[in-house]
C-alpha cells in the first residue's frame, strides 16, 4: 500500500487558534467554558472535557468565575453584550477572517444593503453572520431558493468560509440576474479552498481516498463529496477504528485528508493503522 497524506489536511488557522487559547487557559490555570462545542470533531471536545473545559448553550449557563471562550466560527453581537451585563470574563476565539466578515456586514447594513449571505442557515457562523447586519438578509444554499425569493434592488453578498466554490457561484450567478446593484465579496476562506483543490487532486489519483474528521462536521462533510466525485472508493472516518480494512488491498494507493476541524492526532492515528495493517 502507497499512502499519500494531504499537506493541507487537518486544523485550518481559525480552528488551530482556538484550540491553542483553550490549552493555554488550562494551562494557566484559568476556569473556562466555550459557547456551543469549540470544534466539531467529538473526539477532540471530549478531549477538552476531560482535560476540564466543558461547553455551555449560552451565557447564562456560564457560572461565576468562569471565564467563556468564543470559538472560531463567531457568535452575534448579542452574545458579547450579555456576556457584558453578566460581567463574564471573554476570551475571543473568532477567526480573524470570520470577524472581518461581520465587519463588512455591519458596514454595508448600515447603508442600507440588503445582506445576503450564501451558505447554510443553521450553520453557527452563518447565524453569527446574520446576526450583525443591521439591515434585511437572506440566506441562500440553491439556485432555487433565490429564484423564490423576493428581493431587493441593492445587495451586499458574501459567503459561508468553508461553502463549495461550485455552490457559492452556481447560487451567485441566480443572485446577479435579479439584483441590479450588487457588491460580492467571496469570503472563502483559502484554507477552505486549498483543501479542496488537493482533495480533488488526491482522490482523482487514488485508489482508497479516507477523509478524516467528525461526521457532525460541515467542511468535512463537502470534503468528502468533493472526493466521492473522483474516487468511488471514498470513506470518511472519524477514527482509526472506523477505517474500512475489508475494503483496502495491500497494492492500493491510498490517500488521506482532514477537515478543518480534525486534530493531527486523530490524522496520525488513521495513519499509523493503516501503516500497520498495510505494511
Ligand atoms: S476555515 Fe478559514 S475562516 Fe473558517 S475558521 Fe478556518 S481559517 Fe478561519
Amino acid at each position: 500500500m502507497k499512502l499519500v497524506i494531504g499537506k493541507h489536511a487537518g486544523f485550518c488557522f481559525g480552528v488551530k487558534r482556538a484550540a491553542e487559547e483553550a490549552y493555554r487557559c488550562l494551562d494557566a490555570g484559568i476556569t473556562c467554558v466555550t459557547l456551543g462545542p469549540l470544534i466539531h470533531n467529538p473526539q477532540e471536545v471530549e478531549r477538552l472535557r476531560q482535560a476540564g473545559i466543558a461547553s455551555v448553550d449560552s451565557p447564562a449557563q456560564v457560572k461565576q468565575g468562569e471565564t467563556l471562550i468564543l470559538r472560531s466560527h463567531g457568535v452575534a453581537p448579542e452574545v458579547y453584550e450579555e456576556a457584558r451585563k453578566r460581567g463574564i470574563p471573554v476570551i475571543d476565539a473568532t477567526c480573524p477572517h470570520v470577524a472581518a466578515i461581520h465587519r463588512l456586514v455591519r458596514e454595508y447594513s448600515g447603508n442600507s444593503d440588503a445582506v445576503i449571505i450564501i451558505g447554510e442557515a443553521d450553520h453557527p457562523e452563518v447565524k453569527a453572520i446574520a446576526g450583525w447586519a443591521e439591515s434585511t438578509v437572506f440566506i441562500f444554499n440553491d439556485p432555487e431558493q433565490v429564484r423564490q425569493a423576493d428581493l431587493p434592488e441593492r445587495a451586499l453578498v458574501v459567503a459561508q468560509t468553508t461553502i463549495k466554490r461550485e455552490r457559492f457561484e452556481s447560487v451567485l450567478e441566480e443572485i446577479r440576474c435579479r439584483i441590479p446593484d450588487l457588491t460580492v465579496k467571496n469570503t472563502i476562506c483559502a484554507a477552505t479552498s486549498q483543501r479542496q483543490e488537493e482533495a480533488e487532486k488526491l482522490s482523482a489519483e487514488a485508489d482508497v481516498m479516507i477523509v478524516v474528521g467528525g461526521h457532525n462536521s460541515s467542511n468535512t462533510n463537502k470534503l468528502y463529496e468533493t472526493c466521492c466525485q473522483r474516487c468511488t472508493r471514498s470513506y470518511l472516518v472519524e477514527t482509526a477504528d472506523e477505517i474500512p480494512t475489508d475494503a483496502i488491498q495491500k497494492t492500493d494507493r491510498v490517500a488521506l485528508t482532514a477537515g478543518a476541524s480534525t486534530p493531527q492526532w486523530l490524522l496520525n492515528e488513521v495513519a499509523e493503522r493503516l501503516n500497520s495493517l498495510f505494511p
